[in-house]
C-alpha cells in the first residue's frame, strides 16, 4: 500500500445472489444514523421495537426472540448448542451444504448425531425421520427450510407431525426464508428457528433473528451442563435482550439500527403480499429460464425454493466466465454451486429489496446476451417473452417502492 488509500467507491451491484440481496434505501439511510451507547437508554428502549417487529414477522408470542450478534451461521450454532448436551440424541436432515452445517456443529456437541440425508436437489422424507429415530429418545429434529445450496424446500407441518411422534422439538433453519415464504412459528409450532438478516429481510448482513418458545426455555433451564459455547449461551444473551437489559456483549448497533428498519418494511408491505410478491417473481423467473432451453436443477416443482432457482449450467458453457461476464456487463451478481455442485449450477436469488419483477427481466435480458456469447442458442427474447407472459397471468401486479 504505497499510494494514498483512495475514498471507498464501491460497485452498485443488483444482488441475485442466495444472500446478501440488495437493500431499500430506507435501510441504507437508518445505517447512517448516529451511533449511541448500547446501553443508551433510548437504544434499550429501541431494542423492544425491534424485538416486536421480530415478532411479528415470525408470526409468534415468543418472549425470548431477538437477533443475535452474528451470521446465519452463528443462528445454527445458538440453536443447536444450546438444547443439546451429553446423552442427548438428534435427528439433522441433511439435502445440501446448509443442513450439512447444522449436522456439523451438532457433531461437535456432546450429543449423538443421527443423519436422515437426501440427494442434493430433493426434500428429505419425513418417514426417513420416522425410520432412523426407530424406539430411540430423539432430543431435537432439525432441517433447513430452504436449502440455499441446491433450491429445495421442505414442507414444515410434515416434520411437526414426526417430532411431535418423537416427543422432539422442531429446530428450523429458516436463514433463506423468513420474510420470503410462509412461515409462522406460533401456528406451525416451530421450537426453535432462526434466520439470517440479509436473506429475504434484506438488512445488513450479520445479525442472526432467533426465537424459542416456552417448551425451549424450560429444556434450557433444566441442562445439566452448561452450554458449551458462552457467545451463543441464550440464557445469558437474554438477560440483554430481555427484561433486565444486563450488559453481555456489545451488539452492532449499526445494523440492528438497519434491521429495525428492513423489519419495518417487510411489515409495512404486509407479510402476506410479499410471499405473494416472492411467489409471482420465482415463477416468471422459472417460465424465463425455461423457455431459453435451461433446466432447473430441482425437478420437483413442487420441492423449489422460492427465493433461490438452481439452474444447470448447459453443457459447453463456461460456469465462472457467465457469472464474470453478467457481473462486469450487467452488474448483476448471481452465485455458483458450491461442494459437489461446484461448476454445475447457478443459484439465481429472489430475495427481499432483490425481488422485483423489472430485476426478473433484467437479468433475463443480460443471461441471454452472455448465453449467445458463449455458443449456447436462445430463440431470440424467449426468456424475457416467457415471464412477461407468466406476469400478465399474475392476478395482481404486486410492485415495491411504490406508494399508493
Ligand atoms: C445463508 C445461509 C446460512 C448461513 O448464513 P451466513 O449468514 O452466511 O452465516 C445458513 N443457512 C441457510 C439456509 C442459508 O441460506
Amino acid at each position: 500500500m504505497s499510494e494514498q488509500v483512495g475514498e471507498l467507491l464501491p460497485p452498485t451491484r443488483l444482488m441475485l445472489t442466495p444472500g446478501p440481496s440488495s437493500m431499500d434505501p430506507r435501510v441504507y439511510r437508518a445505517l447512517a444514523t448516529p451511533l449511541v451507547g448500547h446501553l443508551d437508554p433510548w437504544f434499550m428502549e429501541m431494542m423492544g421495537d425491534v424485538q416486536v417487529l421480530l415478532r411479528r414477522v415470525y408470526r409468534t408470542e415468543n418472549r425470548v426472540t431477538f437477533p443475535i450478534s452474528a451470521s446465519g451461521s452463528g443462528g445454527i450454532e445458538a440453536a443447536v448448542l444450546n438444547p443439546l448436551e451429553s446423552g442427548d440424541e438428534a435427528i439433522v436432515c441433511v439435502n445440501g451444504w446448509f443442513s450439512e452445517r447444522m449436522a456439523h456443529i451438532a457433531e461437535r456437541t456432546a450429543a449423538r448425531v443421527i443423519r436422515v440425508e437426501a440427494p442434493y436437489g430433493r426434500a428429505v422424507d419425513p418417514e426417513d425421520v420416522r425410520r432412523a429415530a426407530k424406539g430411540r429418545k430423539i432430543k431435537l429434529v432439525g432441517l433447513a427450510h430452504g436449502e440455499t445450496s441446491t433450491g429445495v424446500a421442505q414442507r414444515l407441518d410434515d416434520f411437526r407431525k414426526v417430532a411431535d411422534e418423537l416427543g422432539a422439538l422442531l429446530v428450523v433453519d429458516a436463514v433463506a426464508t423468513l420474510a420470503g415464504l410462509p412461515l409462522e412459528v406460533d401456528r406451525q409450532r416451530i421450537d426453535i428457528c432462526f434466520s439470517g438478516s440479509q436473506k429475504a429481510i434484506s438488512a445488513p448482513p450479520g445479525m442472526a433473528p432467533i426465537t424459542v418458545n416456552a417448551g425451549v426455555e424450560e429444556v434450557l433451564r433444566a441442562r445439566k451442563s452448561k452450554v458449551q459455547s458462552w457467545y451463543f449461551d441464550l440464557t445469558t444473551t437474554m438477560n440483554y435482550w430481555g427484561k433486565e437489559r444486563t450488559y453481555h456483549h456489545t451488539p452492532p448497533i449499526s445494523l440492528i439500527y438497519g434491521l429495525r428498519e428492513a423489519l419495518r418494511l417487510v411489515l409495512e408491505e404486509g407479510l402476506e403480499a410479499r410471499w405473494e410478491r416472492h411467489r409471482q417473481n420465482q415463477q416468471a423467473l422459472v417460465a424465463g429460464l425455461e423457455a431459453m432451453g435451461l433446466e432447473l436443477f430441482v425437478s420437483n416443482p413442487a420441492d423449489r425454493l422460492i427465493t433461490v432457482s438452481s439452474v444447470r449450467v448447459p453443457e459447453g458453457v463456461d460456469d465462472v466466465r457467465v457469472r464474470r461476464q453478467l457481473l462486469d456487463e450487467f452488474n448483476i451478481e448471481i452465485a455458483g454451486g458450491f461442494g459437489p455442485l461446484k461448476g454445475q449450477v447457478w443459484r439465481v436469488g429472489l430475495m427481499g429489496y432483490s425481488c422485483q419483477r423489472g430485476n426478473v427481466l433484467l437479468f433475463l435480458a443480460a443471461l441471454e446476451k452472455v448465453l449467445l456469447e458463449q455458443g449456447f442458442k436462445v430463440p431470440a427474447g424467449a426468456g424475457v417473452g416467457a415471464a412477461v407472459r407468466a406476469s400478465l397471468a399474475a392476478p395482481e401486479s404486486v410492485t415495491i417502492g411504490n406508494r399508493k
